[in-house]
């Protein structure tokens, strides 16, 4: 088999459609075309009908009891959005206090920000050097006027995978709502609401071989029933929760992403962790000063997240520019310091400077992952040869005790 280039191995950005989504969605943009909220009419009825499968399969995948606690949105950062400032809206007269946690995505560091704008106080929970929450601290850090504490299921730049069942038993405890990012976990790692104690949780379409812009909330209907303010006004769409014409075609290819998840996640883990697995011992076994950045054991199976000492991101990222991936290096993104969430791991800046994140994905192939190391092999030998700073180390001086500047 001949390889294609570029190859892309970027999927915690974003991820390819299934042909087999795609071939399901097509029927709904041209003879299915009904506005799912017309009631007098069998245009509008099928669409409702399809949306109502799309519910059941959403809800199927993370154990939802019932299909009618998700709740349709545009994408994971309005899913984010309408349950944090949806629950703090709703229950403002019974505490302001919220906690989260350092390496949330920015569709919620940046939605608390904003509530403490409006006068709620926010609680931003470390982790250790691999990226994990102590439960225990979320235990702590609960007062008698915490409404809602948000945790990922999984990072989107290391991949960690939090504990998400124990600091379920914990608010359920306190009587306290847990909100989950389950973005980069659904589909990869157990997931299941009513087995963790999830009363919200955030998903998007287009990180599970699904189409971009559409997503949901999952919002707790009972034990305890979860109320949140609308952030979206209308029509009343959703349960009265987000108002707007339903994405009819978006809704239904991401109900059938969920459901061949729900058939193959498990097997595709299975292979992800094995080509991951792969292409770390490939890298690792030819390069020194490899780091692996966040757990290795509480891992998204398709994520690597590497430091190449003595080698910057940038720099990489330019080497290999028919791989694409990422790097926690500054200029990748639009903010200024190197990644965050590696800073809040004790990362230090040189190293996340150096890091470069591997994401497969259901597309990637045995000799993706061959051609993907051997380059990066070839590429770090090379701009290490070109540095002073590794040359000094080879020789075995310590760099750290270096004087750099003349006094
Ligand atoms: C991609 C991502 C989001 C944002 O999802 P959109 O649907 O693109 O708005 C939120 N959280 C995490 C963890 C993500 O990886």
């Amino acid at each position: 088999m001949t390889l294609k280039l570029p190859i892309y191995m970027d999927n915690h950005a974003t991820t390819q459609a299934d042909p087999r989504v795609v071939e399901t969605m097509l029927p709904y943009f041209t003879q299915v075309f009904g506005n799912a909220a017309s009631r007098s009419h069998s245009f509008g009825w099928s669409a409702d009908e399809a949306v109502a499968t799309a519910r059941e399969q959403v809800a199927t995948l993370i154990g939802a009891s019932k299909a009618k606690e998700i709740v349709f949105t545009s994408g994971a950062t309005e899913s984010n959005n309408l349950a944090i400032k949806g629950v703090a809206h709703f229950y403002r007269d019974k505490g302001n206090h919220i906690i989260t946690t350092k390496i949330e995505h920015k569709a919620v560091l940046d939605t608390c920000k904003r509530l403490e704008v409006e006068g709620f106080e926010v609680t931003y929970l470390g982790v250790d050097k691999l990226g994990r929450i102590d439960p225990e601290d979320v235990r702590r850090a609960i007062t008698d006027k915490t409404i809602l504490v948000s945790v990922m299921l999984a990072n989107n730049e290391v991949g960690t995978i939090q504990p998400i069942k124990e600091i379920g038993a914990i608010t359920r405890e306190r009587g306290v709502l847990l909100h989950s990012d389950a973005v980069q976990g659904v589909g990869k790692t157990p997931f299941d609401v009513e087995e963790m104690n999830v009363d919200l949780a955030s998903l998007t379409a287009h990180k599970l071989y699904g189409p971009k812009g559409v997503g949901a909330l999952y919002v707790r209907r009972s034990r305890p029933r979860v109320r949140i303010a609308t952030e979206m006004d209308g029509g009343g769409h959703e349960f009265g929760m987000r108002s707007g014409t339903l994405n009819v075609p978006g809704i239904v290819g991401f109900g059938k992403a969920c459901e061949l998840l729900t058939a193959e996640w498990r097997a595709e883990a299975e292979r992800f962790r094995g080509q991951r697995n792969h292409l770390l011992d490939l890298l690792t076994s030819a390069l020194d000063e490899v780091h692996m950045n966040g757990s290795f054991e509480h891992r998204l199976p398709n994520n690597l997240n590497l430091s190449f000492g003595f080698v910057e991101g940038e720099s990489m990222l330019m080497a290999i520019n028919d791989v694409a991936v990422s790097s926690g290096s500054a200029c990748t993104s639009a903010s200024l310091e190197p990644s965050y969430v590696l800073h809040a791991m004790g990362v230090t800046d040189d190293a996340a400077h150096s890091s470069i994140r591997f994401g497969l994905g259901r597309f990637t192939t045995d000799e993706e992952i061959e051609y993907v190391a051997k380059l990066v092999i070839e590429k770090v030998r090379k701009l290490r040869d070109m540095s002073p700073l590794w040359e000094m180390h080879k020789e075995g001086i310590d760099l750290t005790t270096v004087q750099w500047t003349a006094h």
